[in-house]
């Protein structure tokens, strides 16, 4: 791909950005599509969101993917909101027009098709762990296709607005909603490192369980769960399926899924074009 003075910057702002998985693939797939774009993480801090959205928007960026600290903060720099943004309270892609700065929220539906690949929640009953941001996405795409959803946070107040709001039922603990629960998300950070405590007794998992877990490895609780036989998945397709979105909301192309993939495993060669 030839770089030239049309480039269109893509990029994610978030704080700490180091660690973030998006730009290999979103990279991967302006490559593939012929796109002449880059996509590149800002680090921004929340005290500077304000200053550094308006000069990215100057500068002629085209679109942002939003992530912590910022997905609630972003709403109010937002002239279009999408009516799942608004539920949901949270964003996390941004499209900047000539004319206006659209808002939008691809976590629900990245997290919908991620599901969708191990079993439909359409009419499941679903135990979600978290009430945080991504809680929040989880349950709409939930409520969206009727699920049950029984709800348990370390911060049980967190719990009520969901309740009024999505209809959940909030659990006290985990454990209590093991035997009616099909399927379990853990939304919250916990697993990230290794010696976490866990959030409930994970050996009282059972085959029957369908077990997922919004962190982009293989937390304690996903290899408990595949020691019981349970079908599992980690944070890495939802980030697939949300970043897709993003992709086509930007360019009004289809995202190609299977390179996405591969960038994400580490497997395409970056630099490589179908398109001389
Ligand atoms: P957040 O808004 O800060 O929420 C964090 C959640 O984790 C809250 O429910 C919090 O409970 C809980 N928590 C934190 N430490 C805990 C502990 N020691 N014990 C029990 N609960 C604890 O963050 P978020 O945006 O929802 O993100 C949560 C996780 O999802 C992160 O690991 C993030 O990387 C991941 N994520 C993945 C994707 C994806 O595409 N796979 C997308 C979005 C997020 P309290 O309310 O009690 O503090």
């Amino acid at each position: 791909m030839r770089i030239t003075g049309k480039v269109e910057i893509y990029g994610v702002i978030g704080y700490p950005i180091k660690h973030s998985l998006s730009p290999l693939f979103q990279n991967a797939a302006f490559f593939w599509t012929g796109i002449e774009a880059l996509y590149v993480p800002f680090e921004v801090s929340p005290e500077n969101l304000k200053k550094a959205l308006e000069g990215l928007r100057a500068s002629g960026v085209k679109g942002l993917n939003v992530t912590i600290p910022h997905k609630e903060a972003v709403l109010s720099f937002a002239d279009v909101i999408s009516p799942e943004a608004k539920e949901i309270g949270a964003v996390n892609t941004l499209k900047f027009t000539r004319t206006s700065v659209e808002a939008y929220n691809t976590d629900w539906i990245g997290f919908l098709k991620a599901i969708q690949e191990l079993e439909d929640p359409k009419g499941k009953t679903v135990l979600v762990l978290g009430a945080g941001g991504a809680a929040k996405a989880v349950i709409y795409s939930l409520k969206k296709v009727k699920a049950q959803v029984l709800v348990w946070n370390r911060t049980p107040e967190k719990i009520f607005p969901l309740e009024e709001k999505f209809g959940v039922e909030k659990i006290k603990r985990p454990e209590e909603a093991l035997p009616v629960a099909d399927i379990i998300v853990n939304t919250t950070s916990v697993g990230l490192k290794e010696e976490d405590p866990p959030l409930f007794d994970y050996s009282l998992l059972e085959e029957k369980h369908i077990v997922v877990d919004l962190i982009y490895k293989d937390t304690p609780l996903l290899k408990e769960a595949k020691k019981k036989s349970c079908r599992v998945q980690n944070g890495f397709p939802m980030l697939l399926y949300q970043g897709a979105e993003s992709f086509r909301i930007w360019t009004g192309c289809n995202p190609p899924l299977e390179i996405m993939k591969l960038a994400l495993k580490g497997e395409f060669p970056t630099g490589y074009s179908r398109i001389p």
